[in-house]
Parts: C-alpha cells; sequence; structure tokens
C-alpha cells in the first residue's frame, strides 16, 4: 500500500512472499502490520511510522516481505493501477542502462 492516489487498498502488496521450486509467489500470510477493516479494505498500521519505508516487516518460514515504494517494487498485483507504472519504470531503467554500457563500450 505505499502509495495512496492510485491504490484500492486491497493490501495485496503487504503479503510475504517466497521463493518454490524457482518460482516467486506471494503467499497468503499478510505482513504483520497489515490490518483488515470491515469493508475488506486493508490499512497500515504503522503507515505515518518514519521507520517504515524498508523494514523487513515479516519472516516467516522462509518468506519475506520488504515494505518499498509500490513503484520501486517489480512484482505485479492483480488490479492494482501500478502495475503499468512499474512496468514503464523498468523499461525506463532498462534503456538507461543499455545507455549507460554503450557509453562504457565507446571509452
Ligand atoms: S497491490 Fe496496488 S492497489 Fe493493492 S494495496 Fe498494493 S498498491 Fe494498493
Ligand atoms: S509495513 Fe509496509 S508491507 Fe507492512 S502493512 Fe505497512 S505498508 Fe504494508
Amino acid at each position: 500500500m505505499p502509495e495512496l492516489d492510485k491504490c484500492n487498498r486491497c493490501g495485496k502488496c503487504c503479503f510475504l512472499k517466497g521463493i518454490k521450486e524457482g518460482q516467486c509467489y506471494i503467499s497468503d500470510i499478510p505482513c504483520r502490520f497489515l490490518k483488515v477493516l470491515k469493508n475488506g479494505k486493508t490499512k497500515c498500521s504503522i503507515w505515518k511510522k518514519p521507520y517504515r519505508l524498508g523494514i523487513w516487516c515479516g519472516t516467516i518460514d522462509g518468506l519475506k516481505n520488504i515494505c518499498i515504494k509500490r513503484i520501486d517494487s517489480e512484482w505485479e498485483y492483480e488490479n492494482c493501477l501500478y502495475n503499468e507504472d512499474v512496468t514503464k519504470k523498468l523499461e525506463k531503467d532498462y534503456q538507461e542502462s543499455n545507455l549507460k554500457d554503450k557509453v562504457l563500450l565507446k571509452k
């Protein structure tokens, strides 16, 4: 839930992730700070705390989640309006790193 303007507060990005047979997957275990409201939406219970970003907010049986800005997470979540922004950012980062490689090769 790190950005709010497009966030529908589904909470999916706040679930612990793991790797099984070489594949990344999202578990059904939420971050310990995620609260589910009566209307089914979710809320981070430490939303305004300065130490929120970058903390490891859960490690259970090898599953982990790190709280980072949604735009900095490469995961795709069903119906998350940030998926498109993340893809664009990844493409931009990729193009910039290619450009850097070309400059380095010329030197
Ligand atoms: S997955 Fe997207 S829509 Fe859902 S809580 Fe995270 S940022 Fe918000
Ligand atoms: S600490 Fe981060 S991952 Fe955990 S509920 Fe809050 S926003 Fe989500």
